[in-house]
């Protein structure tokens, strides 16, 4: 156990795109086991593939994070096929950027279901294995959206960044003492969350902000891997990590 990572079993959600698969190969490289969860299987299974073909560790299971059931079943998988659970990665999200004058609570309601309910799920899974190992730790992706306020646009999505961030503290205090918790909140990294707004207006400008700040999402899967291979006395709270040119 070299490393730290090695041999650790992993959970992530949203693994099939950006942050979660960056993450998923990078701690895959490390030796870690991954179970990859998200909704589009052949982008899970093409993830999987090419991770065993490297000669790692990883499996799937199709996931929607806003069903308990699907995330309690993605984390048995993950204990069943690997024996324990060292880390969950609750990294699945969407990004709806909209003036709140559109009153798109379709939109709000998606944002909240998959960035906040979504999260909760997975600790709840995760929390009673954790307990019962008397080890784990969690990391949840938050955002700068969750340390100021993204607006105009995206007052919703930072609602649940900030929602993110006061969940992790709240439970690093509540489950500490041998369960870590790490809150990461990155600036623009590349990946599919620019194209999650229908507002075309909105739309245009995620676009070109993230066209002229964003930086590639194994930066952020290096800051989890950081988190994750300190020795199990030190809890790694929070990340901020932005793109050099980034002003929010
Ligand atoms: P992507 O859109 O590339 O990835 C989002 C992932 O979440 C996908 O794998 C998607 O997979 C999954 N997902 C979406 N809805 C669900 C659902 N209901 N159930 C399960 N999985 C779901 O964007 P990012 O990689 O950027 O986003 C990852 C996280 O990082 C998000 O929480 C985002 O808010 C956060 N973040 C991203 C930043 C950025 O600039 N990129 C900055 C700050 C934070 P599928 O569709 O297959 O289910």
């Amino acid at each position: 156990m070299g490393n730290n990572i090695e041999g650790k079993v992993v959970v992530v959600t949203g693994a099939s795109s950006g942050l979660g698969e960056a993450t998923s190969r990078h701690l895959a490289s490390l030796g870690a086991k991954i179970m990859l969860g998200a909704r589009r299987e052949d982008k899970l299974a093409a993830i999987v593939n090419d991770i065993r073909g490297a000669g790692g560790e990883a499996d799937y299971l199709v996931t929607d994070v806003t069903v308990k059931s699907e995330v309690l079943k993605l984390v048995q998988k993950a204990t069943s096929s690997f024996g324990r659970l060292d880390v969950i990665v609750n990294n699945a999200g969407l990004m709806s950027i909209a003036p709140m004058s559109e009153c798109n609570t379709d939109e709000w309601d998606r944002m909240i279901d998959i960035n906040i309910k979504g999260v909760l799920y997975g600790v709840a899974a995760a929390l009673p294995v954790f307990e019962k190992q008397e080890s784990g730790h969690f990391i949840n992706i938050s955002s700068v959206a969750g340390i100021k306020v993204f607006s105009p646009g995206g007052t919703v999505y930072s609602g649940t960044k900030f929602a993110v961030r006061a969940i992790s503290e709240g439970l690093r205090h509540e489950v500490g003492g041998k369960i870590r918790t790490t809150s990461i909140e990155p600036g623009a990294v590349e990946s599919e969350l620019k194209y999650g707004s229908s507002h075309e207006d909105s739309s245009a400008f995620v676009r070109e902000f993230y066209e002229n700040n964003e930086i590639p999402s194994d930066s952020v899967a290096r800051a989890i891997a950081y988190a994750i291979e300190q020795p199990a006395d030190v809890d790694i709270n929070e990340i901020v990590i932005r793109p050099t040119v980034q002003e929010f």
